[in-house]
C-alpha cells in the first residue's frame, strides 16, 4: 500500500494486515498519541483550520485571547488539548459558540 493511497477517512488496518500496512496507517494517524505529534505539523494544521473557519463562526480576537488565558491557567490543559473533553483548545476557543466543558469561560 503506498502512502499516497492513505487518506484520513481510511479505516484502521484490519486484524490480518501486514506489518507494512499497519505502519502505513500509523504514519497517517500520527496524532493518535501526543508523543507522536510533529510540533511543526500540529502548528501548521491548527493555523490552517483557524484560517478556514468562516468569519461568522469565529469569536472576536479579544474573546479568543480571553478564553485562551483561562485555558492557560487550567489544570486540564495538556499539550494544547483539553483533558476534560479531548478537544484542541485553540479550535474550541476560536468558535463563537464554543464552550468550556467546565463553564470556566462562556460564549
Ligand atoms: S476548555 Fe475549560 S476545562 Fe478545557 S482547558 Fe480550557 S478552561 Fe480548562
Amino acid at each position: 500500500m503506498s502512502e499516497e493511497m492513505i487518506t484520513h477517512t481510511q479505516t484502521p488496518a484490519a486484524p490480518n494486515s501486514t506489518e507494512e500496512e499497519i505502519d502505513a496507517v500509523r504514519v497517517q494517524c500520527r496524532k493518535c498519541f501526543l508523543e507522536e505529534i510533529d510540533p511543526a505539523a500540529y502548528e501548521r494544521d491548527i493555523k490552517r483550520l483557524l484560517l478556514l473557519m468562516e468569519p461568522s463562526e469565529k469569536a472576536s480576537e479579544q474573546k479568543y485571547q480571553a478564553r485562551l488565558s483561562v485555558c492557560r491557567a487550567c489544570e486540564y490543559l495538556n499539550q494544547a488539548t483539553c483533558d476534560a473533553c479531548g478537544c484542541y483548545v485553540e479550535l474550541r476557543a476560536a468558535k463563537q459558540d464554543g464552550r468550556c466543558p467546565y463553564h470556566r469561560w462562556q460564549g
